[in-house]
């Protein structure tokens, strides 16, 4: 058996695959030298709206700074509570605290790993109860499957919260016929270089059907900026999305819709091969998953010898995530739900990743699947 190191994603594979077409939109921008605000990224943005049904696409320079451009264009400040997900990355609750106000954390569901709905109601009232307005909530799309929208957006409505969905792992996803980007007030996403749809550098867009909305975050992402560069009208930020990463992005589209059909193909093989010896992850019926991480929980097992295990023969593994952001030292002092966040916590030590893309060939999977099955016998 080869022993030979397994990627836990394939970059190169798929640079192969678009062959020469992205050298050469790269060599155009380096070239025509906009490099700031250049046409691609005009194009990019059409594009966008275009695969994904939202009528404004705001490109921008990272997942995160998508998620800042919304809260900032809603005005979020100090004295306001906006309610997260804690089983997520970092970034989604950082930008709340960069805006002065108060991320307040909700628990997560052990199947989808997304937001318990039933969390929501305690977190409006731990918000209140500390003298904090509820202001929106941070749905997270955790892995690449869509929160459970039908359940959210009516309880926001009623307690008058807007929605922005942390589309950072889930773009591409569809929930019940409907892509992601459309769902609640604004859609952010990331081109991070591991994301589903990644870039080559930092990236990221918002998505809205809201103009209104969509004008101050264009002003926002480029100083505040009014009829020009020179005229500020509000406190901004440099977030633009550079041109060269939107001329990569303009390719990296046109394969992405085969690319998810691959990592479909690639987690329903992993499914019928570990379903009897891990938990699988789940995704609900009418929805579909883009597949970002391919989690498996394995409860009752030393998750760090099984991961230590597969490493020496090869096999990366990854912990998306290690820890809860409320059990975080820089958000420990954050309020969270209820009485804590059981669920977050539990996933935390259980969840385990494996090596997920879609050029992983079967030969390759039924290694990781072989070198799991072992260390977990
Ligand atoms: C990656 C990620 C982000 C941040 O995106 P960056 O482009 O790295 O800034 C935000 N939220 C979630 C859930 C992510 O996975």
């Amino acid at each position: 058996m080869s022993h030979a190191p397994i990627p836990f994603i394939d970059l190169a594979a798929q640079r192969r695959r678009l062959g020469s077409a992205v050298d050469e939109a790269i060599l155009r921008v380096v070239d025509h030298g906009a490099y700031i605000m250049g046409p691609e990224v005009a194009t990019l943005e059409a594009d966008l709206s275009a695969y994904c049904g939202a009528r404004h696409s705001i490109s921008c320079a990272s997942g995160t700074d998508a998620l800042a451009l919304v809260l900032m264009a809603k005005g979020v400040g100090v004295g306001d509570a906006v309610l997260c997900p804690t089983f997520t990355f970092a970034a989604t609750a950082e930008v709340v605290a960069w805006v002065g106000a108060t991320p307040v954390f909700v628990d997560s569901l052990p199947d989808t790993f997304n937001i318990d709905p039933a969390s929501l109601p305690q977190a409006i009232g731990t918000a209140r109860a500390k003298g904090l307005r509820p202001a929106g909530v941070i749905t997270v799309d955790l892995f690449g499957q869509a929160a459970d929208y039908d359940a959210i957006l009516p309880l926001c409505a009623a307690e008058g919260l807007w929605v922005l969905s942390d589309a950072a792992q889930s773009f591409g996803a569809t929930y019940k016929g409907r892509p992601v980007g459309v769902f609640g007030d604004a859609t952010s996403t990331s081109f991070f270089p591991a994301k589903p749809l990644g870039c080559y550098g930092d990236g990221g867009a918002v998505f809205t059907d809201d103009a209104d909305l969509a004008e101050i975050m264009r002003s926002l992402r480029n100083h505040g900026q009014g009829i020009d560069k020179y005229d500020n009208v509000r406190i901004g930020m440099n977030g633009r999305l550079d041109t060269i990463q939107a001329a990569v992005l303009i390719e990296k589209l046109k394969i992405f819709p085969d690319e998810i059909e691959a990592r479909e193909r690639v987690a329903r093989r992993y499914n019928d091969a570990l379903g009897d010896v891990a938990i699988v992850p789940q995704v609900r019926d009418g929805l579909t998953s883009v597949w970002a991480q391919y989690t498996v929980r394995v409860p009752g097992h030393d998750r760090d010898a099984i991961a230590a295990e597969m490493k020496a023969a090869g096999v990366p593994t990854a912990i998306y995530y290690p820890k809860a952001v409320h059990q975080q030292v820089a958000y420990k002092m954050y309020p969270v739900a209820g009485n804590g966040l059981p669920c977050a916590e539990r996933l935390a030590t259980e969840v385990l990743s494996l090596p997920m893309h879609p050029y992983l060939t079967e030969a390759l999977q039924d290694r990781i699947v072989e070198t799991l099955r072992r260390a977990l016998a």
